[in-house]
């Protein structure tokens, strides 16, 4: 045995993280995959990188050393299950599998369980960051136990991204925990999206202002606290012009938002823990309406004309901005709430400051925001929300006049703006002295008898509705 590290399943991700992995001293890399072609090919491209090539999964198993630790970057699925299964007939106690493909958390946290009744250390990593990042350095989120973070943590710190001279990677917590981070780390991705394009939309068809001049904002605002991956990419889409009709390559794109799903499993997850969501549900529903093209042209067939773009203050732009990163905070607050409601579920102790840290650098949601988040947590680690930082909470003031008038306008003009205007009614649910909850209660209490509590006296009450309406104890206080 001379590998202290393998990867099977050498794809686009594997091949690249086991360039990567092969590329930094200290470590040598055995790579297999079902087909031995591929295998073939990275040697033939790659081979200096001393990559130690397997024909068989035996002869790849032999190849590593103890604790033997193999990552594996098949599809998602049953593919990983297979291949699982190869590996824990011939790994020994105290050996290491590794899932780094985007498997669902409650599957990782079933494949651990099983694993753990043979001594068999199981990893789920989220690893962010495409193809680029696996090559030259993602965000990695691993899940799993203390042991194999032994081994595993300093192979994976020297493949991570570094953001602030800090690797972007943490032992997020136990089992699922880190495929979960990455749910939500994907979540909040299209969170950021749905804002970034609602701002493009109100600037385009509200401001008037053409592709360039767009490019030309998102470019300046890269610059002060809106700086990030996704407003840098942006500006660039907005620069492209498309080769065969000369016009702009964003009004040639179709507009029909595509997903591969794991939007959807972040809120799935939310819905169930009783999160709040909101930012990301938008994102996910506004990309499904988009490709709704035929309900689409059934009610543009019938509705009469839209309404004229409302006038627009000369601040509009600083508006935009004001909006967009006041929504992003709400975004990425209830992005955290989430993790935090995992974490309690499932039994993880996890770090939020350390979860904004790993994400400064490798991912699609790297942002020069996460310091501020980082500094949040590490101020007070059991902060409510990221609204109750005084940080953001100053940030969020200062732009809220800016945020209603974008709302505001948006709303006259017809232009959708799901993301801003969701993230502003939770803001305005979480700042309300007084919530209509109270009806609700009452409502509920009415037809259903479920009760309801007080605000001056405790226990739970209920109203006889059907008889004299007099209130009645439902529940004595227990005090
Ligand atoms: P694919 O998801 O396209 O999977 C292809 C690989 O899976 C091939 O190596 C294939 O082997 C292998 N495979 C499929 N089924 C089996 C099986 N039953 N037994 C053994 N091997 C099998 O590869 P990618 O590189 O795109 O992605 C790998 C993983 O990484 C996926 O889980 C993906 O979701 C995840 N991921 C992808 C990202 C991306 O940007 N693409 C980003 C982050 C994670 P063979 O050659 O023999 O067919």
């Amino acid at each position: 045995p001379q590998a202290n590290i393998g990867v099977i399943g050498l794809a686009v991700m594997g091949s690249n993280l086991a360039r990567n992995l092969a590329s930094r001293e200290g470590n040598t890399v055995a790579v297999y995959n079902r087909t031995y072609a591929r295998t073939s090919d990275l040697i033939d491209q790659h081979g200096h990188l001393g990559l130690v090539p397997a024909e068989t999964i035996d002869d790849f198993v032999g190849s590593l050393t103890r604790p033997r630790t193999a990552i594996i970057m098949v599809q998602a699925g049953a593919g990983t299950d297979a291949v699982i299964d190869q590996l824990a007939e011939r790994f020994e106690p105290g050996d290491i599998i590794v899932d780094g493909g985007n498997a669902n958390f409650t599957d990782t946290i079933r494949r651990e369980k099983q694993l753990r009744a043979k001594d068999i250390n199981f990893v789920g990593i989220g690893i962010s960051g495409g193809e680029e990042g696996a090559l030259n350095g993602p965000s990695l989120m691993p899940g799993g136990s203390d042991e194999a973070w032994q081994t595993l943590g300093p192979i994976l710190t020297s493949i991570a991204a570094v953001a602030d001279g800090e690797p972007c990677v943490t032992h997020v917590g136990h089992d699922g925990a880190g495929h979960f981070v990455k749910m939500v780390h994907n979540g909040i991705e299209y969170a950021d999206m749905q804002l970034i394009a609602e701002a493009y939309d109100l600037m385009r068809r509200i401001g008037g202002s053409d592709t360039r001049e767009l490019a030309d904002i998102f470019t300046t605002w890269n610059q002060g606290d809106l700086e990030s991956y996704l407003i840098e990419i942006t500006a660039e889409v907005l620069k492209q012009t498309d080769a065969e009709t000369g016009r702009p390559l964003v009004d040639v794109i179709a507009d029909q938002a595509g997903s591969k799903g794991t939007g959807v499993w972040t809120v799935q997850n939310a819905v169930g823990l009783g999160t709040p969501v909101s930012g990301i549900g938008e994102a996910v529903f506004a990309r499904a309406v988009s490709s709704r093209k035929a309900q689409r042209a059934a009610v543009q067939a019938i509705t009469g004309p839209r309404p004229e773009p409302a006038p627009v203050p000369d601040s509009f732009h600083d508006d935009v901005r004001a909006a967009l990163y006041a929504s992003k905070v709400v975004a990425y607050a209830q992005g955290f709430d989430l993790i935090v409601a995992g974490a309690q579920q499932y039994g993880w102790d996890v770090d939020l400051s350390a979860i904004a840290k790993i994400w400064r650098g490798g991912c699609i949601i790297r942002a020069r925001f996460l310091n501020r988040i980082v500094d949040a947590y590490q101020n007070t680690p059991t902060l409510q929300t990221l609204l109750a930082d005084p940080y953001f909470a100053q940030a969020i003031a200062g732009g809220e006049a800016a945020w209603r008038r974008i709302v505001g306008t948006a709303v006259a003009s017809g232009v959708p703006v799901p993301g801003f205007s969701s993230a502003l009614a939770y803001y305005d649910t979480l700042t309300a002295d007084r919530l209509p909850a109270a009806l609700i209660q009452g409502q509920r209490d009415y037809f259903g008898a479920h009760t309801y509590q007080r605000i001056d006296k405790p226990g739970t009450f209920h109203t006889l509705w059907s008889g004299d309406r007099t209130e009645i104890i439902a529940t004595p206080s227990t005090h």
